[in-house]
């Protein structure tokens, strides 16, 4: 038997696990691992079309320059050549990438068998 309540609860608890950026990050970071030591993943080619795109870091700005017409705004943390379009980006490639614990995405991997 269903019991309709129309109690008004609001839930407004913040859930860490639901955040999609985190989703997003995770798979990003996932491939970042797999990425040789002079190497990145172009994080702009990532965030607006979803592909992992692995350049040279001493090329990464000239990539940012011919592929996504802007020199892209560099990470400030030391000896991350990681760029991205917008302080936005930055913020959060930083919270994932850097303050977060090394390791944290791959609770999050999926199974997907590939
Ligand atoms: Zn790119
Ligand atoms: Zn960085």
């Amino acid at each position: 038997m269903v019991v309709m309540e129309d109690e008004e609860e609001e839930e407004e608890e913040e859930n860490d696990d639901d955040d999609p950026d985190k989703k997003t990050y995770a798979v990003y970071l996932n491939h970042v691992a797999e990425t040789p030591k002079h190497s990145i993943v172009c994080l702009i080619c990532f965030l607006e079309k979803g592909k992992m795109k692995q350049i040279r870091k001493s090329s990464v700005e000239d990539h940012c320059r011919s592929l996504h017409n802007t020199p892209g705004i560099k990470c400030e943390k030391t000896g991350c050549m990681v760029r991205a379009k917008y302080r936005g980006d930055i913020g959060k490639h930083k919270k994932y990438c850097h303050d977060l614990k090394t390791g944290w995405w791959k609770k999050l991997r999926r199974h997907d068998g590939a």
